[in-house]
């Protein structure tokens, strides 16, 4: 449905490679909060292992935890919700509701009227901006 090539999902680089500047900058990788400001404005995050439309761009935010966070999916049914009683902890773990893929954990600390806290491996999310 968009129109967009899908970009390889690259390790980040160490600091003394490269220029700030570089074709990495433009990537919806975990990047230090000075850093995220950087990133595409408008277009949707999607599931790194099939592509599935899982976050608009909009809806993330920087909550200093170090991974891209979101307010809430693009829609609910997008993502499915999963108790998680790992490592001895309770959280609910969110899964591409398509492909069944890991893409973190959600809290109900967020900004916005949900409360929600989507907080999102970047490995596991692909980005296209909007044509
Ligand atoms: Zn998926």
């Amino acid at each position: 449905m968009s129109v967009w090539t899908r970009k390889p999902i690259l390790p980040p680089k160490p600091k003394n490679s490269g220029s700030p500047n570089s074709a990495l900058s433009a990537t919806p990788f975990c990047v230090r909060p000075e850093r995220s400001a950087r990133l595409p404005a408008d277009g949707t995050y999607l599931c790194g292992a099939c592509g599935h439309e899982l976050f608009m761009a909009d809806s993330k935010f920087d909550s200093h935890c170090g991974w891209p966070s979101f307010t809430h999916p693009e829609e609910q049914k997008n993502v499915r919700l999963i108790d998680d009683r790992s490592l001895g902890m309770t959280r609910t773990e969110v899964r591409c509701a398509r492909c069944d893929s890991h893409l973190g954990h959600v809290f109900d600390d967020g900004p916005g009227p949900r409360n929600t806290r989507y907080c999102i491996n970047s490995l596991s999310l692909d980005f296209a901006p909007k044509q």
